[in-house]
This record gives structure tokens, sequence and C-alpha cells, in this order.
């Protein structure tokens, strides 16, 4: 069941995205070469708390960060740890907050240093596909515009788009009805409505769609070992068409 939300609870939840926006801000200030994921964890984690948020993925289904941050073939859902982030890296960085019991979810992908002409056309290609999708959040189109809208332009890149994540519905819970896929045709899905607040997120591969789960159980890699990319903005359908929720 899709949860339509009020202008009020939208109001809520631009709090919620204002905050993952500021910690994003603020990882994509500090990363650097040298520094461990664990460290930008924590960093991140203080930006959410000293806003009066908490962090959404602290021990949700037990995850251990406050980030999940995932580090060239890893796709997503990456556990902040000792390792350590290099010069020509590119970090996929997601985080969630929660305030006044509303979730905001958004992630971006940062080059570390110097990277490679490749992992930089991969990073810009993904940023494409998630501004290509919000276009698309307009009352009277189905659901099926966005998710088509990020297939086309990814594959028309020579991409691989994942199959086995998805995009979703968010408010209350940090993961609601609908389902937003990456892939599909222009006349899936649901129709989009005024209060429909969805989580979209890209997540491209440079080579295979094909993806697999890690033996921690959580950080998901591609399948071939070449490099991902994930952009992800909480975004509400209004009569005015998109409303991205997750900006600083
Ligand atoms: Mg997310
Ligand atoms: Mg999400």
């Amino acid at each position: 069941m899709i949860v339509l939300k009020t202008r009020d609870e939208i109001e809520i939840m631009r709090r919620a995205g204002r905050v993952v926006a500021r910690a994003l801000d603020a990882a994509g200030d500090a990363i650097c070469p040298g520094m461990t994921t664990l460290e930008l964890d924590r960093l991140i984690e203080d930006v959410i708390r000293a806003q009066g948020a908490v962090p959404a993925f602290k021990n949700y289904r037990g995850f251990p960060g406050s980030a999940c941050i995932s580090i060239n073939e890893e796709v997503v859902h990456g556990i902040p740890g000792d390792r350590v982030i290099g010069e020509g890296d590119i970090v996929s960085i997601d985080v969630g907050s929660i305030v006044n019991d509303f979730y905001g979810d958004s992630a971006r992908t940062f080059p570390v240093g110097a990277v490679s002409k490749e992992k930089a056309r991969l990073i810009d290609s993904t940023q494409n596909c998630l501004a290509l999708a919000i276009d698309k959040v307009r009352i009277g189109f189905k659901l099926g515009a966005v998710s088509a809208a990020v297939q086309q332009y990814a594959e028309s890149r020579g991409y691989g788009v994942v199959r086995q994540l998805v995009g979703h519905g968010i408010g209350r819970q940090m993961h609601e009805d609908p389902q937003v896929p990456n892939f599909g045709s222009p006349e899936d899905g649901p129709e989009l409505e005024s209060g429909m607040v969805l989580a979209i997120e890209p997540m491209i591969n440079a080579g295979t769609h094909d993806v697999k789960t890690m033996t921690d159980g959580w950080t998901v890699v591609t399948a071939d070992g070449q490099a991902s990319a994930h952009f992800e903005h909480t975004v509400a359908v209004t009569d005015n068409g998109p409303d991205i929720l997750t900006l600083s």
C-alpha cells in the first residue's frame, strides 16, 4: 500500500532530508586518501546527531554503521571499518536520518583525488541518470517513466543497471511501497500521485549489471569486479512537479 504524505509531513521529511544532505556535504569535504571508512562513518554520525536527528541505518537489521560506505566495485551496503580509502578510489556514501519519526535517504559517489577517466564518466553518468529520473516525477506519469529514464540513459552509455536492488517509497518507514526499479517500461507501475514520496537511487555498473553479496552478509559487489556508482535523492511528487527533499 502506498502511503501518501500531507504537506506538513513532507516538510518534516525535508528536515530529515536536509540532515542527510549536510552529512553528505561534510563527508565530501573530509574524504581523502588515508582515511578509513570508519573515520568517515563517525564524522557522518556526528553531523547527524549534532542536528538533533537519529542515524537511520545504525542497527537497521543489525547494520553497525551510520552510513553505508562502498568503494569501487562495491555497489552498496559497504560496512564502515578499517579499510583505508586510496587515491583514485570512488566512494559511494549512503546516509539515512530520522526526524520526528520520518526518514530521509540520500547517496552520492565521490571521487577521491585524481580518478580515471572511466570512473569519472561513470560518476557523471549515474548523476545524470538520477536527474533524468527526477524529471519524470510528474503527476500523470507512471512510475515506470522514472525507471525507464534511468535504464535508457545508462544503457546508452554502455553501462549495466543493477536489477537485484531498487529504490523505494519512504516516509514513517525507510522502505515503503512502491518499489522503484531502475529499469522497465514507461507504462509500468502505478500512476504518480501528489503526496507520494520516493527514494530514487540508480546503481550503475561499469560492466555487467550482475551483483553478488559478500560473506559479511551486507556488502554488495559487482559480479565482474568493475566499478559501480550510486546516487539517491528522496523526492516528493507534488502538483508542481518533483520536490527534492534531500538538498542542503
Ligand atoms: Mg539510501
Ligand atoms: Mg534508499
